[in-house]
């Protein structure tokens, strides 16, 4: 057994990130744009990201332009786009660092428009509303904006790099309706004179589950750190490998006699007498308090469930009278193809998706890439 494991620690495996980048370059045939929001999805973001060009996707995608700013900083110099704006934003901090925006109302057209130079229009990508009902520009306004959009080209004041949008995956059928509204779009731009070089619509689900929807780039997030868009179906199922492990070091061990009350709230007692692994992980550090009595651990090639409440700061396993130590290599989850519980357990466990599980670790775990 690991004795003298790290505190708390979440471990980002770069190769296998490269490796699921690699998986969806060669299952498309078309290009990657990954998706490094959130800070990669809880990941890290620059290191995610470097690790993502590595692996050859083309363009990195962030939510918000404080994101790709911050990638910046860090020394990434890949193209970047950025499709969520706070409502009256100006773009020329964003045009002075090169990120293309996602546009999604007349008011961005306009605002990316003035943010040009002379010489230098504005890279955007149209975001169209195809059935999603968030942002991208709204149905009843696509004419308006397309021939606006249009009439900025040829000025020289936007260059018009991307057409996208963004599925719903209620439904295969539903994203096929989708991608039939996105194809009007292209038709009714195509007619106003505006020629993207990369039409894009596949998130990970449909990049997977809908060849028709790839298109010139897929936009992969959860996929990129190795994790299944899919209820009921596995990362190892899709060729994936997560990149996340994360991991704690049993902080306090006691033996106890049966009927103590474990937690807040006393909602374990202990069915005999037994040891109870104290791990220092709480919900502030992305445990899901929903997950009390239920979220999976592996302790010493065991797995157990969490003992009662999800506490802020920690959790109690009950190893019966497995033998535990301080300091004890905790795996709350990995890759469940070495044995180690997945972020889907715990979802499951949460009443949540994968995607929330990873995003939401704390800014207390410390993150260490390996490759
Ligand atoms: C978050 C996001 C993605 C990535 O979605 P995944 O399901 O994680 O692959 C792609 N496109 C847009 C517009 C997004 O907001």
């Amino acid at each position: 057994m690991t004795r003298g494991a790290p505190f708390r620690e979440a471990t980002i495996d770069l190769d296998a990130i490269a490796d699921n980048v690699r998986h969806f370059r060669a299952l498309t045939g078309v290009q990657v744009i990954a998706v490094v929001k959130a800070n990669g999805y809880g990941h890290g973001a620059p290191e995610v990201a470097a690790a993502a060009l590595a692996g050859g996707a083309s363009r990195l995608g962030t939510a918000t332009l404080e994101e790709s700013f911050a990638l910046r900083r860090a020394g990434i110099t890949a193209t970047l786009m950025a499709w969520l704006h706070e409502p009256g934003r100006r773009f020329d901090d964003a045009v002075e660092s090169g990120i293309e925006l996602g546009v999604s109302s007349l008011e961005q057209l306009v605002a990316a428009s003035e943010a040009a130079t002379v010489g230098t229009p504005t890279p955007i990508h149209l975001k169209f509303d195809t059935g999603l009902s968030r942002n991208g520009i709204a149905t009843h306004d696509i004419d308006r904006v397309l021939a606006e959009a249009a009439r900025l080209e040829r000025i020289g004041r936007v260059r018009i790099i991307g057409v996208f949008s963004h599925l719903s995956g209620a439904s295969l059928d539903d994203d096929r309706a989708a991608l039939f509204r996105f194809h009007d779009i292209l038709g009714r731009a195509d007619a106003v004179g505006i020629r993207p070089e990369i039409r894009h619509l596949a998130a990970t689900g449909a990049a997977i589950a809908l060849p028709e929807a790839r298109l010139d780039a897929v936009r992969v997030g959860i996929g990129l750190y190795g994790l299944s868009p899919f209820a009921g179906r596995t990362s190892a199922e899709l060729g994936l490998r997560p990149a996340m492990t994360l991991r704690a070091a049993v902080a306090a061990v006691r033996r106890v006699p049966e009927g103590t009350g474990v937690s807040y709230d006393y909602v374990h007692r202990t069915a005999g007498e037994t040891t109870l692994a104290l791990v220092p992980l709480g919900y502030a550090d992305g445990i899901p308090r929903q997950a009390s009595s239920r979220g999976p651990v592996l302790i010493g090639g065991r797995t157990h469930a969490v003992a009662g409440r999800v506490a802020m700061d920690q959790f109690v396993v009950d190893v019966g009278d497995q033998e535990v130590a301080v300091g004890d290599e905790v795996i709350v989850f990995g890759d469940p193809t070495l044995g180690h519980p997945s972020a889907d357990d715990w979802a499951d466990a949460a009443g949540t998706i994968n995607y929330e599980i990873v995003t939401r670790i704390g800014a207390r775990v410390p993150r260490r890439a390996i490759s």
